[in-house]
């Protein structure tokens, strides 16, 4: 069978999805290699992001590298990126043309949007049933999932029920090259088919509790590439939760893209009822919540978090201290809303580890704008801040704002952010030192005697080995005592020592 290279910019939701579709070729039976390696992959699948300029153009130069360094691969480009501007990136290469030119048509380029990216989920039935021929495979495939014309009406569309097998049905006699199991199992607009159990590139879990968002911020193109918030009803995430607790996984990354948006008519259920629907179904597992929008937490979610299963890490999308930037993004809340949440957060919680995303230079941002985003992180005293210059997003209201503010200029607002990220880090740290915290050991180039983990409260802990002692492995869930790093080379990119762990 064929090798696969699968390369992943932005989110956690992105994060997962790759990992399942590495699961879904590896069941399959390929091999997955990785970019380090000498082996070059048959076939490259590049999962991009649109949040900014700079991640669609790292996505070019990864498709232009693996176009150029591997001439023998198919390359498929898939994610929101793609769904955005799948014209452009086609227009990177030749594009694998369907029949009747026959198999493969002399492009290898593969251009999969957002909305067909649960359909490649089921290429890997394709291959099994065309022996391993990739060309074949990657035609029948195209042929079954034909894109519906534009971003736009792919999302209408998509979304809509044109479920994929109706399309099926309608194209009659094409159908019967492919897999009938393939189509069942793969309805094109369902996200929800990303269900890793087996995690390649990660060694915490990670459970995809909802897509999209209802909101529509002014800045934000996520929401344009993957549409409305859709949710997963409550059963199925607590089956797939006891699948990671009994598959031995300490800890699951609670995932979407506006989780507090997550909604389960059925059961009548919100963040914080699914969240103790989760606590209650199952025993051990603790549950990580991936970035939360700063409103539209409800009630029900504030009474669960002092139970010690929630970890103590909360990473709020603030984007701003000045309520008039707020409004121009379209935010629904204050900087004093921030501030009584992150007090909420502390009141529940033994002092959590509390970070921010903040877009420094938003059109119209004034340096007193910019003064109230910084001391509010001041007075919030975070312990990290995601700080990111604003990146002007075609299709977005604010695109079209005026009150740019220089590149310069904003790298210099981002710049103060991050001095205040590392002020706050080592003041954070410095109040852990000498506590014991729980943690999960984590993979990954470490100098040799040494392991790695992420603490219960996101603290990177670098653990030296007893004597004679093998590498811990992987997901393991540990307690250990938080020390001043040693002074080793490379041990700068860890927060702190652990030590005295016991498994
Ligand atoms: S809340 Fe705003 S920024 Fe967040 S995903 Fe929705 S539209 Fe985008």
């Amino acid at each position: 069978m064929p090798s696969i290279l699968i390369q992943t910019l932005g989110c956690k939701l992105n994060q997962l999805e790759s990992e399942a579709m590495a699961a879904s070729f590896k069941r399959a039976g390929f091999t997955l290699t990785s970019s380090a390696g000498e082996e070059k992959a048959d076939l490259i699948l590049i999962n991009t992001c649109t949040v900014t300029s700079r991640a669609e153009q790292k996505a070019r130069r990864l498709i232009r590298q693996a176009l150029r360094e591997n001439p023998a691969a198919r390359v498929i480009v898939t994610g929101c990126y793609a769904q955005m501007e799948g014209a452009a990136i086609a227009a990177l290469g030749a594009a694998l043309r369907v029949a009747p030119e026959g198999p493969g048509g002399g492009g290898r380029l593969l251009v999969a949007g957002e909305d067909r990216k649960p359909a490649l989920m089921a290429l890997p039935d394709y291959l099994a049933g065309r022996s391993g021929d990739l060309d074949a495979a990657l035609s029948a495939w195209q042929e079954a999932f034909a894109p519906v014309a534009g971003p736009g009406a792919a999302r209408g569309a998509a979304q809509e029920a044109v479920p994929w097998a109706a399309q099926g049905a309608a194209q009659g006699a094409a159908q019967e090259t492919v897999p009938r199991a393939a189509l069942e199992t793969v309805p094109r607009a369902d996200p929800f088919v990303f269900r890793p159990e087996d995690f390649s590139f990660h060694s915490r879990a990670f459970l995809k509790i909802q897509d999209g968002c209802n909101q529509g911020c002014s800045f934000c193109r996520s929401v344009l590439a993957r549409g409305k918030s859709r949710s997963l009803n409550a059963d199925e995430a607590l089956e797939r939760l006891r699948a990671l607790e009994e598959g031995g996984f300490a800890e699951a990354v609670i995932t979407g893209l506006n989780i507090g948006q997550y909604r389960d008519p059925g059961r009548g259920l919100d963040l914080g009822g699914l969240l103790r629907f989760l606590l209650e179904g199952t025993a051990r597992i603790t549950l990580r919540l991936s970035a939360l929008e700063p409103d539209g937490l409800g009630g029900g979610f504030f009474e669960l978090l002092s139970n010690r299963r929630i970890r103590p890490h909360f990473h709020l999308s603030v984007q701003s201290g000045s309520q008039a930037v707020l409004n121009r993004m379209g935010r629904r809340y204050s900087p004093a809303d921030i501030e009584a949440l992150t007090a909420e957060f502390r009141r529940l919680k033994d002092d959590p580890f509390l970070a921010a995303d903040i877009i420094a230079g938003f059109p119209g941002e004034t340096p007193e704008d910019f003064k109230a985003t910084l001391e509010l992180c001041e007075r919030t005293g975070f312990a990290w801040i995601h700080a990111f210059p604003y990146s002007p997003r075609p299709g977005t209201p604010a695109y079209d704002f005026g009150g740019r503010v220089g590149n310069g200029e904003a790298a210099s607002r981002v710049e103060a952010l991050l001095d205040l990220a590392r002020r706050g880090r080592a003041v954070y740290i410095g109040r852990w030192l000498g506590r014991t915290v729980e943690a999960v050991v984590r993979a990954g180039g470490l100098p040799p005697g040494f392991d790695a983990a992420v603490s219960e409260n996101y603290l990177n802990l670098l653990l030296r080995r007893e004597p004679g002692e093998g590498p811990l492995r992987p997901g393991a869930r540990l307690r250990c005592r938080i020390a001043p790093l040693p002074e080793l080379p490379g041990a700068g990119r860890f927060d702190a020592a652990g030590l005295a762990c016991v498994c």
